[in-house]
């Protein structure tokens, strides 16, 4: 028998706001990618961040055509790296669970899914329209980030989501039940914002080394963030 077939992939999902995709980013896409040995990652641009109606510098986010661009420029180097426009198809504000609800009904339970995000977000989750859901679909890697306390996760978990226990061996949490874990992976710091990227551009200062230059080349060429 050919049990080819029946090896799950395993992806990570990467949402966010990307205005614009910085070298955090990528840095957190690596660090997962071979961490966990995932097969692929996938971007997930929120067409509308139901968190962010503008950015907390009181500037507006950039349109979803500009984000999404910047995304496929920089992932096209990476053959694990996809972006998808999922997000850009609805109408109603970027929810993940239903992002993550409306993949699984593409992909069918032929995959494991990792939702990737950072402890600052991660700080959040509470805020979340029907959280408690989402670790019934996916398990967390949640990335440390310089700047926001790693030592709180814990707290949010135990706060918030019933039955999980923390495995000190590899810093995770899990539970009983099918549920998938919360996997806190510490990374070498990477202090990019996307905040401080916009925040650069404005004042003319230099971004190089901050984003890809495919990425310092849309921005300057479309006028985007003065
Ligand atoms: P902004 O400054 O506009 O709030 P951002 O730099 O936080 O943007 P987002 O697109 O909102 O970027 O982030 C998407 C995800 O990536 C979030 O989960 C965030 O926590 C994580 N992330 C972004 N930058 C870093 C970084 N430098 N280190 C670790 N995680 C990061």
């Amino acid at each position: 028998m050919d049990r080819s077939a029946e090896i799950k992939q395993r992806i990570g999902l990467l949402g966010g706001t990307f205005d614009p995709v910085h070298n955090g980013h990528l840095a957190v896409a690596d660090h997962v990618l071979q961490g966990l040995g995932l097969d692929a990652i996938w971007f997930i641009p929120a067409a509308q961040p139901p968190h962010k109606t503008g950015h907390v510098d009181g500037s507006g986010i950039s349109g979803f055509s500009h984000r999404l661009a910047m995304l496929e420029r920089v992932t096209a180097a990476y053959k694990s790296y996809m972006v998808s426009d999922i997000e850009a198809k609805r109408a109603s504000p970027s929810y993940s669970i239903d992002t993550i609800r409306i993949l699984i009904s593409r992909i069918g339970t032929q995959a494991d899914l990792f939702f990737i995000i950072g402890v600052d977000a991660f700080l959040e989750i509470a805020t979340w329209k029907r959280y408690e859901e989402l670790p019934t679909l996916v398990s967390f890697v949640i990335i440390t980030r310089p700047g926001y306390a790693p030592d709180k996760v814990g707290d949010v978990i135990s706060r918030n989501f019933i039955g999980y226990e923390f495995n000190a061996s590899d810093c995770s949490w899990s539970a009983p039940h099918n549920r998938g874990s919360f996997i806190l992976q510490d990374m070498e710091p990477v202090p990019v914002s996307s905040t401080e990227i916009r925040r650069k551009v404005r004042l003319g200062q230099d971004i190089t080394g901050l984003v890809p230059q495919a990425v310092q080349s849309y921005i300057k060429n479309h006028g985007l963030y003065i």
